[in-house]
C-alpha cells in the first residue's frame, strides 16, 4: 500500500511536468476543481518559496505558482477563491495529544478546561454536571490545575460536599494526578495504610496521615476500574465532533500519542471512520506501552500492536510507533532530573520508569520491526538513559530512516541533543507551554534552581543543530490555537487573551511584560528564557507544518503545497508577515481544505 502511494506520487510529478510543456504549447490543459488565488502561499517547498495561487484537483494539488499562470486551470465550474492578500499555508500538523480521550472527556465528562482556574469555579462546575445528570454512577472529568491548590494538592472534603455516596474522579490538565473523593479511596480501598505504590504518591492530609483526596503519577491506576470505558460509537462520535473543532483551528494532521493496545472500542473508532472516509484529519498514532504491563507481557503486547497495525492502512489513519514514558513532569517531581530536586534534602531526582535492559530489549525490537519509537521526555536525565538505549537499539539493528523522537523536551544537556542529531531523532517541542508564568515561579523554579530554570524548552537550538524539530498542544493539556502557537514560539511569552482565559477576573492583577529586556521580577509573568530560542514566523511555520509531515514520514503526501501532494492548506484573512505581535495572536483560519475538499469556511 505504502509503496503503491509512492509509486502514484512519481508519476503524479511526471504528468504535471508533461502539462506543464502542454501548456506552453498551448494545448487544452487539465482543469481545477478549487483554485484559491491572489494569496500569499507559503508553500514550505525546500526552497521556502511564496506564490500567489494554488490550483486542485481531487485530493491534490497541480498547480503552485503565480496568479496569472493559474488562469488556464479555470472553467465554469471551478471554485475560485479570492483571498485578497490573505496567507495560505499547508494544513497544520499537532505531533504529540490525546484526541479521542480527550474528546469523549469533553464531551461525556465534568470539563474543567477552559474554566478560570480558581476553586470556586472547578466547584461550580462539578457541582453543576453532578445535579444535571443524578442517575450517574461514577462521576468523572479533567483538567483541574495543579497551581490552583496548596502543595498537599486539592482535597478529598470538596469533592464529598458535591457527592457523599458515589465516586468523584478528575484527571489534572497535565494527566499526571487525579483527584478523588472519600467515596472513591473507599471503593478502590485506599485508606491510612496503604503504601505508595511504586512510581506514584498518594497524597496525605499532613496533620493525620489520612489520604487527603490526591493520587499522584501511578497512584492514579488505583483507581482506573473506577473510570467510564466508552463504546466505539461513543469514541467515533467524540472524534467527529473533535475534527470539526480542529479543522477550524487549521489542523490537518494529528498524532494521538497513546493509543491503548488493550481497548478495541478505542481504536476501530479511527480505523472505521477512516475506512468510511469520515475523516477529515490525518490520523497518526502511538501504541501505549508500560512498565504496569508486566514484563513477562511485553513481547505479546508488541506482537499483538505490530499485528493491529498491519490492519490500518488508509491513508487516513495508521499507527507506525510506539509511545514510552521515559519520565513523568518536574511539577509532581516525578520528571528524571541529572541532579537533584532543589526544594528537597533527601537527593531525590525523580522517576525513571524504565530499566536500562528492558527498554533497550523493547526499543531493540520495535526498531527492527520498522517502528518508530515516540518518547515522553521532560528531565535532563530521562533523556540521557533513553538515548543510551536508542544508541544500543540502533548498534544492534544498523543504520535506517527510524526518525525516533523526544516529545515535550523540558531539559536536554547540550551532549545528549547532540546525541539527537547524531541519531537523526525528532524533537517534538510545546511552544505552548514557553512562558514565564506561575508554573515557572511557583514549581519549576523553587525545583529547579534558577540555572536550570532559564535553561527549559530548546526550540531554535534544536533546528540549529538539525533536529527535525516539530510542535504539538499535547491536548487536553493545551486547546490547539495557531495564533497562541505561533505568538509563544516567537516571543516565548502566552498572549494576553490566555492569561484573561485562564485568570478570568484575576488577570488584571497580573503584572505581565513581553520585552526581554524586562528584569526578571519574581511573580512576574513574561518572557521565558534562553531569549534566543525564540524563533522566526518562518521557523514556527515549517515547525507546524513540514516538520510535522516528516516527523510522521508523511511528507511525500503532506507538510507543504508543492504539485503532487495532498491538498492539505488552510487561509488567513491577512499577510502574516506584516502583523504585530498582538495581532499574530489573534489569528484564526478563514478556510480549511482537507485532502481537497473544504472542510472548514469561516466566510460561511
Ligand atoms: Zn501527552
Amino acid at each position: 500500500m505504502k509503496r503503491k502511494k509512492r509509486l502514484t506520487f512519481v508519476a503524479m510529478l511526471l504528468a504535471a511536468a508533461v502539462i506543464a510543456m502542454a501548456g506552453c504549447g498551448g494545448g487544452a490543459g487539465e482543469k481545477a476543481d478549487i483554485v484559491i488565488t491572489n494569496a500569499v502561499v507559503h508553500t514550505v517547498d525546500p526552497e521556502g518559496t511564496i506564490a500567489e495561487a494554488v490550483a486542485v484537483k481531487g485530493e491534490e494539488i497541480i498547480y503552485v505558482g503565480d496568479a496569472a499562470g493559474v488562469e488556464k486551470y479555470i472553467n465554469s465550474s471551478t471554485k475560485v477563491l479570492d483571498m485578497e492578500g490573505g496567507t495560505v499555508l499547508p494544513g497544520l500538523i499537532d505531533c504529540h495529544m490525546h484526541p479521542a480521550m480527550s474528546a469523549a472527556t469533553y464531551l461525556y465528562e465534568i470539563s474543567l478546561h477552559g474554566v478560570t482556574a480558581d476553586i470556586d469555579t472547578y466547584i461550580e462546575v462539578i457541582r453543576d454536571f453532578v445535579e444535571a445528570h443524578p442517575d450517574q454512577e461514577v462521576y468523572s472529568g479533567a483538567g483541574f490545575m495543579r497551581s490552583v491548590f496548596d502543595s498537599v494538592g486539592p482535597r478529598k472534603e470538596m469533592l464529598d460536599e458535591i457527592s457523599a455516596d458515589k465516586p468523584l474522579i478528575l484527571t489534572s490538565v497535565d494527566g499526571h494526578s487525579r483527584w478523588v473523593n472519600s467515596k472513591a479511596l473507599e471503593i478502590a480501598g485506599i485508606t491510612k495504610d496503604t503504601p505508595n505504590p511504586e512510581g506514584g504518591v498518594i497524597q496525605r492530609d499532613p496533620a493525620t496521615g489520612e489520604p487527603s483526596g490526591l493520587l499522584q503519577e501511578s497512584a492514579m491506576e488505583l483507581v482506573a476500574d473506577l473510570h467510564p470505558e466508552y463504546t466505539k460509537e461513543e469514541y467515533k462520535e467524540a472524534i467527529l465532533w473533535l475534527q470539526e473543532w480542529f479543522n477550524s483551528v487549521g489542523l490537518t494532521t494529528i498524532f494521538d500519542a497513546m493509543i491503548p493496545i488493550d481497548k478495541p472500542n478505542y481504536y476501530n473508532a479511527y480505523q472505521e471512520l477512516a475506512e468510511s472516509g469520515q475523516l477529515t484529519l490525518r490520523i497518526r498514532g502511538a501504541w501505549y506501552m508500560n512498565p504496569e504491563m508486566g514484563a513477562d507481557n511485553y513481547e505479546e503486547n508488541v506482537n499483538k500492536a505490530i499485528e493491529l497495525s498491519k490492519g490500518f492502512q488508509t491513508p487516513y489513519f495508521q499507527v507506525n510507533a510506539f509511545k514510552f514514558f521515559a519520565d513523568q513532569v518536574i511539577e509532581e517531581e516525578t520528571g528524571y532530573l541529572a541532579e537533584p530536586y532543589q526544594n528537597r534534602d533527601d537527593g531525590w531526582r525523580g522517576i525513571k520508569v524504565w530499566d536500562d535492559q528492558e527498554l533497550t530489549d523493547l526499543f531493540a525490537k520495535i526498531d527492527k520491526a520498522g517502528f518508530q519509537l515516540h518518547i515522553h521526555q521532560i528531565g535532563d536525565a530521562a533523556a540521557d538513559y533513553t538515548l543510551t538505549a536508542l544508541e544500543k537499539a540502533a548498534a544492534a539493528n544498523g543504520e535506517r530512516d527510524s526518525r525516533h523522537t523526544f516529545a515535550h523536551v523540558q531539559l536536554l544537556s547540550d551532549r545528549d541533543a547532540e546525541r539527537m542529531a547524531a541519531l537523526k531523532m525528532n524533537a517534538i517541542i510545546a511552544p505552548y507551554w514557553m512562558n514565564m508564568d506561575d508554573y515557572y515561579w511557583d514549581l519549576y523554579y523553587p525545583m529547579l534552581g534558577k540555572d536550570r530554570v532559564n535553561q527549559m524548552y530548546p526550540a531554535k537550538s534544536l533546528m540549529e543543530r538539525g533536529i527535525n524539530t516539530g510542535v504539538h498542544s499535547d491536548f487536553f493539556v493545551t486547546e490547539p490555537d495557531p495564533g497562541w502557537l505561533f505568538y509563544s514560539a516567537m516571543t516565548r511569552t502566552v498572549p494576553q487573551k490566555v492569561i484573561e482565559m485562564g485568570y478570568g477576573e484575576l488577570a488584571k492583577d497580573i503584572v505581565r511584560t513581553t520585552d526581554i529586556n524586562f528584569p526578571i521580577t519574581e511573580g512576574v509573568n513574561g518572557p521565558l528564557p534562553p531569549f534566543d530560542e525564540r524563533l522566526s514566523l518562518d521557523e514556527i511555520i515549517k515547525a507546524s507544518t513540514w516538520n510535522g509531515a516528516y516527523a510522521n514520514f508523511m511528507e511525500q503526501e503532506t507538510g507543504s503545497i508543492e504539485v503532487g501532494k495532498k491538498a492539505d492548506m488552510i487561509a488567513f484573512s491577512d499577510n502574516l508577515h506584516q502583523l504585530d505581535m498582538e495581532s499574530i495572536s489573534e489569528i484564526t483560519p478563514i478556510l480549511s481544505v482537507f485532502d481537497g475538499k473544504i472542510v472548514f469556511d469561516g466566510k460561511e
